[in-house]
Parts: C-alpha cells; sequence; structure tokens
C-alpha cells in the first residue's frame, strides 16, 4: 500500500525574506552598490528617497537614471509586504493593517491618532515562541522572526500613511513607535537592533525619530535587556510583568521559569540607569488571576523605590478564552493601592478593541476564513 504524507506534518522550508535596504546600515548599503557595479553615492540616494521621503519605487526616482533604476529596485527596495486587509474604528482614528510577507505569513501593525502624537505598533515576529496563554498571539506560537526590512516596512507604511493625511485630521507625522505588536522582540536581537537604528539615525541614513519616542516592549529577557543597555540607542524600556509573585508568573509568562521577577527587574533597574530612562511595567489586569489587592500592594512595595511606571492594561479577551478583563471596581482598587506607593500609574486605553485589537487577533481571524 502506499503510503500517504501528509504535506502538513512537513515542517515549513522557508525561502529566506528577499535582502531591502532595511536590512543593512549605511555602510553596508554603500557596499552592496559597489558590488552591483554602482557607485557608493547611488546607495545614500536611495536612503533619501526610502527614509527621507518615503518613497519605495525607484521609477520615480528621477535622479537616478532610468536604466539603473530597475537594478536599484532589485538590490535594494524587493516589495516584502503588501496590504492584505485594513479595519478602522474609533472614526478612523485607529487603524489596524493586516500585511502579508513573501512567503504568506500574516502580521499586522496598528497606527493610532491621538491629539497629540500618532503611534505605530508593531510586529516583529510573525506569531510567537513565548506561549503566554492569555494572548492570541501566544497560542498560535512562532512562524518566523521578521526581518529587519519587515519590521521597518511596516514603519515607513505607517509615516507615509500619516504624510499622506489617511488619517482623519490630515496630514501628520509619524511621532511614536512602539513594539508591542506580534511577537517578542528581544527574541528577535539582531532584526531589533537594526530596525531601531533604521528608526533612529537622522535623515537620510534612518527616520530620525527620537529614541525617547520609540518603546521596546518585553516579557522579560534578561539578557536582551543586558545587551539593549549597550547599544547606545536609549529606546524606553517596557517590561510585560503581568503579575509581581513568580508562583503564577510561572503560569503565565513561562518563561519566568528561566528569568524570575527579581531578575527582570534588576535587569530594567540597570537599564534605566545606563540609559537615563524611567521603564515602564505592563500589566494586563486578569479577573480574579492578577488583580487581586494584595498582588497590587506587592507590587506597590517592589516598585515604590524604582524610577519605572505602570501600564495597566485591561485584558482584551479572545474569542473563546476563559480570561477576561478585570471588574471596574477591581480595576479602580488596583490602581489606589499602587499610588498610595507612590507610584506612578495610568490605565491604558483600550484602543482597536472593536477590530481584534489585541495583539494577534486580525491575523487569526484572517486564517481561520
Ligand atoms: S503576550 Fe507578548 S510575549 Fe506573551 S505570547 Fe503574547 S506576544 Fe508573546
Amino acid at each position: 500500500m502506499t503510503e500517504i504524507k501528509l504535506v502538513f506534518d512537513e515542517p515549513v522550508q522557508r525561502k529566506k525574506a528577499p535582502k531591502h535596504l532595511a536590512d543593512f546600515s549605511p555602510e553596508e548599503r554603500r557596499a552592496l552598490a559597489v558590488e552591483n557595479g554602482l557607485p557608493a553615492f547611488r546607495a545614500n540616494q536611495v536612503a533619501t528617497h526610502y527614509f527621507t521621503h518615503l518613497s519605495n519605487d525607484p521609477e520615480t526616482w528621477t535622479d537616478i537614471p532610468a536604466d539603473m533604476r530597475s537594478k536599484v529596485a532589485e538590490i535594494f527596495t524587493p516589495k516584502l509586504i503588501e496590504l492584505v486587509t485594513t479595519r478602522t474604528t474609533d472614526n478612523g482614528m485607529t487603524r489596524k493593517d493586516l500585511w502579508k510577507l513573501h512567503d504568506g505569513v500574516l502580521v499586522e501593525s496598528v497606527l493610532m491618532r491621538y491629539t497629540d502624537r500618532v503611534t505605530v505598533c508593531i510586529s516583529s515576529q510573525a506569531g510567537c515562541g513565548m506561549n503566554c496563554p492569555f494572548c492570541a498571539t501566544g497560542q498560535a506560537g512562532l512562524t518566523r522572526n521578521l526581518t529587519a526590512g519587515e519590521i521597518t516596512e511596516q514603519i515607513v507604511a505607517a509615516a507615509r500613511a500619516c504624510v499622506n493625511g489617511e488619517l482623519p485630521g490630515g496630514e501628520a507625522r509619524l511621532s511614536n513607535i512602539v513594539f508591542m505588536g506580534m511577537g517578542e522582540p528581544l527574541a528577535n536581537y539582531n532584526a531589533v537592533v537594526r530596525t531601531l537604528r533604521n528608526i533612529t539615525a537622522p535623515n537620510p541614513d534612518g527616520l530620525g525619530i527620537s529614541a525617547r519616542s520609540v518603546t521596546v516592549s518585553t516579557v522579560g529577557l534578561v539578557n536582551g535587556i543586558e545587551k539593549l543597555m549597550d547599544e547606545g540607542i536609549n529606546c524606553t524600556l517596557a517590561v510585560s510583568l503581568h503579575t509581581p509573585d513568580d508562583e503564577l508568573r510561572d503560569s503565565l509568562v513561562p518563561i519566568n521559569s528561566r528569568f524570575k521577577v527579581r531578575e527582570v527587574l534588576a535587569a530594567a533597574d540597570a537599564y534605566e540607569k545606563k540609559t537615563g530612562r524611567r521603564y515602564s511595567i505592563e500589566y494586563a489586569l486578569i479577573r480574579d488571576i492578577n488583580d487581586q489587592s494584595w498582588r497590587a500592594d506587592l507590587l506597590g512595595r517592589l516598585l515604590k523605590s524604582r524610577n519605572a511606571h505602570v501600564n495597566l492594561i485591561p485584558l482584551n479577551p479572545t474569542p473563546g478564552s476563559k480570561w477576561t478583563a478585570s471588574r471596574r471596581e477591581d480595576e479602580a482598587e488596583f490602581v489606589r493601592i499602587l499610588e498610595s506607593y507612590g507610584v506612578p500609574v495610568t490605565v491604558r486605553d483600550t484602543r482597536g478593541r472593536e477590530i481584534d485589537g489585541a495583539c494577534g487577533q486580525l491575523a487569526a481571524a484572517e486564517k481561520s476564513k
């Protein structure tokens, strides 16, 4: 009898994403131009078009000879991401884009306009290997790391949407970038650091956005935090703590079995000392799981002498999940207790709920169609 092989049982052999100018440092871009028979200064022109003018179509770059443009496109600007759907809410002020990558993998980014800023929340991995049980992305596991090009493209697309006046209120400037979409940024370290340099390098080498306006959110990969503080980038660090005690954190954030609360906070303190940047503690409030007064009390005691700010996030329940947001009164009590310790605390607004705003939910919905 012929054995029938189930194709979906095979490990997926993925073709590597094409290299893009955003995968390289400015020096590497120049070397790449020369390797391909182009003068080095063409790489600078390309970077100016991409990072300063947010253009990725060499056919429109009239300072590059017409017969050179297809070569330039091939080397520097292959198409990496394609828009699948856009969903908006909050009267169009929040917009979630679902992107398809070269191998069919789906990731998402969320663009949010506030009165004083425009923020994009981007994905650094397709899926996530950290397996937090309350998170849609974590449930699907890690598909693959994104390249610096694929991460940067989400940001440049957002910046372009702002400049083109695609959000209500007209033309705007992308001001803030948060690595809080799908994935654990520090588990894709090199691509994320390359992206951080693309964001913060002044024009034309990068987007020229201040590191103060960039937040990298981690579940607490201590080795990653320690490495990041030596990069000289000085972006803001956000640590997803979700509970102050190891006992619960071991199950809520499984990487806690490797890096305990005490070690994570020590790494965040060291980051703060080295960079001078106050860090934030992300805490998804989950009803009857981590929202008890005694946990607020323990968190207050842990943080009262640290330069940290707490962001409480009412959990956005994922379909079919037993986890849900805390009661209003429990949330208010949690805030009150933290404030009694002098810990600065905000309750994050839940933008994008109506459009499957929790990380990974739009990609999950698209896959199940
Ligand atoms: S909460 Fe963050 S780190 Fe945890 S599984 Fe989800 S995306 Fe990954």
